[in-house]
């Protein structure tokens, strides 16, 4: 039996690729491969198009089943193509019952495309995920979905409207992961900081993490995916001063650092709150990184303006940047707003990068000398807590977490003893 599955994108998308690899298995599919997309941008629907012919050329016989974001919220783009041999919407490819219907793909007049109405979704359960394969770390999704409509951003409209786990599934998930051997748990979503908002009482995110900590004491490192800084309440901000098992690195979903490209991109914060907010972290938890997702090119974009995004490295701090450079998404409001030229859509996200490369050079030359608690990954490769990947000169044991002195970088990964 099986059933190989592509992972683009995100870690939701990653998460959810265990259970796609379960219920397809569970309801007999062999000699399948899921392409499980993503729509962040026309660079990954591309990208997920070309992938799929190249598997049709390597794999004649095999089962082709598209899945995913893009499959969400452009079906007909894959259920055209004549290398696939079916479609499977966001909600359908967590769906047992779904799956058994999928089984129909491929006889005469049954539909090629099983995709419903997203926005129509108005729960999320948890998804009982034992493992994954090859992985030191366990995802747990908290969260799916985003009430918010960024101008630039697609994902709603392939991800239906935010909707929580409820708290107790998650803390039995944790529970169960870590009896598995987990030692780093990385809870996942869409947009987690609206955690709860659809729950009773309506739960924060703080909330969520405080009783996870509470509740599985045998938990070593507890990490969170991207964040949206002005969302975070009180108590999520106070547990990183609390808990030292709350991993000391937050990726932010900055997007830029005028003000004016800011309320275009409908956004809810300000530059001046972006640099609160890391300040005001750094003070309680002064070993903590941030990471963060910053377009370049946006509609309208001047260089002033784009002067003020890359100042944000230095104002906030920044080590990690995941550079976008704008990507109009059709239905998108960003899609109809005046377009930059792509030579200079292209050169400021060159520029950007070229920062950010500094930024976390200097934050690696800082490392030199530390002593640094290490997740090992594979037998030569390695996480420390603020999330710098570690090239290990002496072998470990994957999923093993180890002190080791940091003996130099290689402008990317630093090096271990
Ligand atoms: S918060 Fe904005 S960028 Fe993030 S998923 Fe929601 S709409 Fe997209």
């Amino acid at each position: 039996m099986t059933v190989e599955v592509v992972t683009f994108g995100c870690r939701l998308n990653a998460a959810e690729s265990e259970v796609i690899r379960r219920e397809a298995e569970r309801a007999g599919f062999d000699d399948t491969v899921v392409v499980n997309t993503c729509a962040v941008t026309a660079e990954a629907v591309r990208q997920a198009r070309q992938t799929i012919r190249a598997l049709r050329r390597e794999r004649p016989q095999a089962k082709i089943i598209v899945t995913g974001c893009a499959a969400q919220t452009e079906p007909d783009t894959f259920a055209t193509m004549p290398e696939t041999d079916g479609v499977l919407g966001n909600t359908e490819k967590l769906n047992a019952a779904a799956w058994m219907q999928a089984r129909a793909f491929g006889v005469a007049d049954a539909p090629k495309a099983l995709v419903n109405d997203i926005m129509a979704v108005r729960e999320t359960a948890a998804h009982l995920i034992e493992g994954f394969a090859g992985r030191a770390r366990a995802f747990v999704q908290v969260q799916n979905g985003c009430d918010h409509r960024c101008t630039f951003c697609i994902i709603p409209y392939g991800r239906g409207n935010s909707r929580s786990v409820p708290m107790g599934a998650v803390i039995d998930d944790v529970r169960r992961l870590v009896g598995n051997g987990y030692c780093e748990i990385v809870l996942t979503g869409v947009d987690i900081t609206s955690y709860g908002g659809d729950l009773p009482g309506a739960p924060k995110l703080g909330a969520l993490v405080r009783q996870i900590l509470k509740h599985v004491p045998e938990l070593k490192r507890l990490r969170l995916s991207s964040i949206d800084s002005v969302e975070a309440d009180r108590a999520l901000i106070d547990a990183f001063a609390d808990d030292a098992r709350l991993m000391p690195h937050l990726h932010l979903s900055l997007q830029a650092g005028d003000d004016l490209i800011l309320k275009r991109m409908k956004r809810r914060h300000t530059r001046s709150d972006a640099i609160v907010f890391c300040e005001t972290l750094r003070r309680l938890r002064p070993d903590i990184v941030f990471g963060a997702d910053i377009i370049a090119g946006f509609p309208t974009e001047t260089e002033v303006m784009f002067r003020n995004s890359l100042g944000l490295i230095d104002d906030c701090g920044l080590t990690h940047l995941h550079v976008f450079p704008f990507s109009p998404r059709t239905g998108t409001p960003a899609a109809r707003m005046p377009q930059l030229d792509r030579t200079i859509v292209k050169e400021r996200a060159r520029r950007l990068r070229a920062s950010g490369a500094l930024a976390l050079c200097r934050h690696l030359d800082a490392e030199i000398g530390r002593d640094r608690s290490v997740l090992t990954e594979t037998s030569r490769q390695g996480r420390t807590e603020q999330f710098i990947q570690v090239l290990l000169t002496q072998p470990g044991t994957p999923g093993a977490i180890v002190m080791r002195r940091i003996t130099g970088h290689d402008g990317k990964q630093l090096l271990a003893a």
